[in-house]
């Protein structure tokens, strides 16, 4: 995958690319990642890279120009193919299914805004998706594109050591949240929370592994109700459900009315 920024501040970027599964990917080349500063692409370097907005109002935006100079000058680099996508809180939110068609594009270009944003006529002529990492806003697109491409990156092929280590991580669980895990010491002094399941430490994977399941679809139920609701359950997954929830209202004493 060829990842091209587009972003007034790159040196946000360094650290980064210096660490954990992006940088894995780099040395392994499974990942390019390319920097590309409207400010080195103005015709005339004493313009100012920002302007007002036609009609008044507060802020100013990235002008239309350094942009398209800058997005020319990455594809012709990246040659044939390339996806222009601009971080945007107008966006499409990010999602797995989203994510599994951003996985497809192997060559993009990531335009970071800054400011109020920018000229318009880029995203009519120039962008093919805008992404948002959610409802909110972020002062530059710097920050969405490290989420987006830490996201991407541990789909692809190779990054990850371990693929069944994604597939128990929340969503991709089968559209599950993660089940608990515990590691040494078995104990820990002065906690009132201290005890680590016996299945885990039985040794009898099958009897683990359904541990998991029902953990992950109790844990969904409580703090995701809304992703539990989408779920349909299997006859066992019911089962193993039904013996988390009955638990669970015994224990805190709840009784359960339709
Ligand atoms: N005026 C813009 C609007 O109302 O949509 C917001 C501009 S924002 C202050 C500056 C830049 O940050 C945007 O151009 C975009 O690149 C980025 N940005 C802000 N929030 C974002 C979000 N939720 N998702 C992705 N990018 C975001």
């Amino acid at each position: 995958m060829w990842i091209s920024i587009v972003s007034l501040f790159p040196e946000m970027f360094e650290t980064v690319i210096k660490y954990g599964l992006i940088n894995k990917s780099i040395k392994k080349k499974l990942l390019n990642i390319s920097f590309w500063n409207p400010r080195n692409y103005m015709k005339n370097k004493f313009n100012k890279i920002d302007s007002t907005v036609y009609g008044g109002g507060g802020g100013v935006i990235l002008k239309a120009e350094p942009l398209i100079e800058t997005i020319s000058k990455a594809k012709l680099e990246m040659k044939n193919n390339v996806k222009i996508i601009y971080l945007s809180p107008q966006g499409k939110k990010i999602n797995i299914s989203y994510i599994k068609k951003l996985l497809s594009y192997n060559k993009m270009i990531f335009l970071c805004g800054r400011y109020k944003g920018i000229d318009e006529r880029i995203i009519t002529n120039f962008v093919d998706e805008e992404v948002s990492i959610g409802d909110y806003i972020l002062s530059g697109g710097e920050l969405p594109a490290m989420i987006l491409i830490d996201i991407l990156v541990r789909q692809i092929p190779g990054v990850l050591n371990r693929i069944s280590s994604n597939n128990t991580d929340s969503f991709f669980n089968n559209g599950l949240l993660g089940c608990p895990n515990y590691t040494r010491p078995r104990i820990l002094k002065n906690l009132k929370e201290n005890i680590v399941p016996k299945i885990l430490l039985s040794g009898n994977h099958k009897k683990i592994k359904e541990w998991r399941l029902q953990q992950a679809l109790g844990i969904t139920w409580l703090k995701r109700p809304d992703l539990f609701k989408k779920k349909i359950l299997t006859k066992k997954e019911k089962i193993l459900f039904n013996k988390f929830k009955n638990s669970f209202l015994k224990k805190n004493n709840v009784m359960e009315y339709d």
